[in-house]
């Protein structure tokens, strides 16, 4: 019986109907694949590569097959006769394909395992394993378990990465055996569905880009009503709360550094002393000014993209921040939970960086909304980067290579995929984007001095 719906194609109907129907019927509409997109798929696959280690010297099913898809189905009756470790065993019932990760026997019965690249297990899975359980009992199987294989967030790599601690498996066959109730009206409901012969109509809202972002957005967002145009001229006046400023600045103390991390979060791990998905500060800017009034300086960090750059930026950084004088941030919560790794990762500066968080001070706050300094030009945003060229209208981020963290983090991660020249450049773009939101700080803080 050929498959109708698969567990992906299942997962979109759960979240938008029109997803689904634009999957099967208008492919060719789908956004293109970006890079970041592409690399967070290749991803999942690695860690589902690598969490066949913890039941070893198993089967794959899939063999040479792109896709799952009755090839595949046939392979796994096959393979179930002889093998008690299957990867991405197929099972077809109700022409509802699905394949999981892991299959083991023992004695009659089995142990199913879907491995997810995140920390925990989210509500998602459970949908997507009962979708399997449903199936696989289906089919006949007797599963005595159903799991979820993710990361243990709290597992520190020393030496070769231990897969057994790596990974942790959350058992999920309660929560999957109260959704089966649901699962076959959803799939009658989306077979009806894929039977229409019209796009199902659904307005663009929450569930774009919730459990996951839809792959149809930029052409929904096309057939969204332009407004006709009345050129509204923004108010970018600035009021600022004299009082509560002073107030906030009242303890301030000179030197000024005005402070930003880039990080990067690697899955799997790759340091010793790091954690799965723990922020790896790979790059800093830092702007220093000594006295009120005084000349600004520049000092920066960048890792070379190979070696575990947080040893050499803590140290660099504990010399350039002195030991007395505020050190402004944006966002505080950030900058300080990435200290707070460092000093546990690297005791033997614990002292030096806790000094450091303790003279944290964030710049964000009185630019919130109804706060000190207000603008309607912000529209309800404190991010710097809505703040920046409102504050200091000669200042953004347009003319960057990189103007987001997000990219910087990525470009980052595939440093070591260039060459010689590539790298130089990319180490420009970065060096200049991180120094971008440290001078954007002095400017807003002069800017608003100014002011008042
Ligand atoms: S963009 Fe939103 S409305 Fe459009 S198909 Fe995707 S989830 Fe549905």
């Amino acid at each position: 019986m050929r498959p109708i719906l698969s567990k992906t194609t299942y997962m979109y109907g759960l979240q938008c109907a029109k997803r689904l129907y634009m999957n099967k019927f208008h492919k060719t509409l789908a956004n293109e694949e970006d890079e970041i997109t592409q690399s967070i798929f290749q991803t999942g696959t690695d860690v589902g590569e690598l969490a066949q280690q913890l039941f070893p010297n198993g089967v794959n099913a899939q063999g040479d097959e792109e896709f799952h898809s009755d090839i595949t189905v046939l392979k796994t009756d096959e393979l179930l006769l002889t093998n008690n470790i299957i990867y991405e065993a197929a099972f077809i019932y109700n022409e509802v394909i699905c394949a999981v990760d892991i299959l083991v026997k023992k004695g009659d019965e089995y142990y199913a395992y879907e491995v997810k690249s995140t920390t925990k297990v989210k509500p998602q899975h459970i949908e997507d394993a009962a979708l399997q359980y449903y199936v696989l009992k289906n089919c006949g199987l007797k599963i005595a378990d159903f799991s979820i294989v993710h990361f243990d967030s709290s597992y520190v790599k020393i030496g070769a990465i231990s897969i057994d601690k790596l990974f942790k498996a959350t058992s999920v066959l309660e929560e999957v055996g109260d959704k089966q109730s649901s699962i076959e009206t959803n799939i009658e409901a989306m077979k009806l569905l894929l039977q229409q012969s019209e796009i199902p109509i659904k307005e663009m809202g929450k569930q774009c880009y919730t459990p996951y972002d839809c792959n149809f957005s930029r052409h929904c967002k096309s057939l969204l009503p332009t407004v006709e145009e009345i050129e509204v001229i923004p108010d970018n006046s600035i009021q600022v709360e004299k009082d509560l400023w002073n107030d906030f600045t009242s303890s301030i103390q000179y030197p000024l550094y005005y402070f930003d991390f880039e990080t990067i979060m690697y899955g799997i791990p790759v340091f010793d002393y790091s954690r799965p998905f723990q922020q790896i500060s790979f790059q800093y800017s830092l702007h220093v000014q000594n006295e009120l009034g005084g000349n600004i300086l520049h000092f920066e960090f960048l890792g070379n993209g190979n070696d575990d750059p947080r040893e050499t930026l803590i140290k660099q950084l504990i010399i350039e921040l002195g030991t007395i004088g505020t050190v402004f941030v944006w966002n505080v919560t950030f900058e300080k939970d990435v200290l707070k790794k460092l000093a546990i990762d690297f005791p033997q500066y614990a002292v030096g960086i806790n000094s450091i968080i303790d003279r944290l001070v964030d710049l964000m706050p009185p630019f919130r909304p109804n706060k000190t300094v207000f603008s309607e030009a912000f529209n309800g945003s404190y991010s710097i980067k809505k703040v920046l060229p409102i504050v200091v209208p000669e200042l953004s981020y347009n003319d960057l290579i990189i103007q987001e963290g997000g990219t910087a983090s990525f470009k980052y991660g595939q440093m070591n995929n260039l060459n010689e020249a590539e790298k130089e450049l990319l180490r420009i773009d970065l060096l200049e984007y991180c120094k971008r939101d440290t001078f954007a700080m002095v400017k807003i803080f002069d800017n608003i001095n100014a002011l008042i």
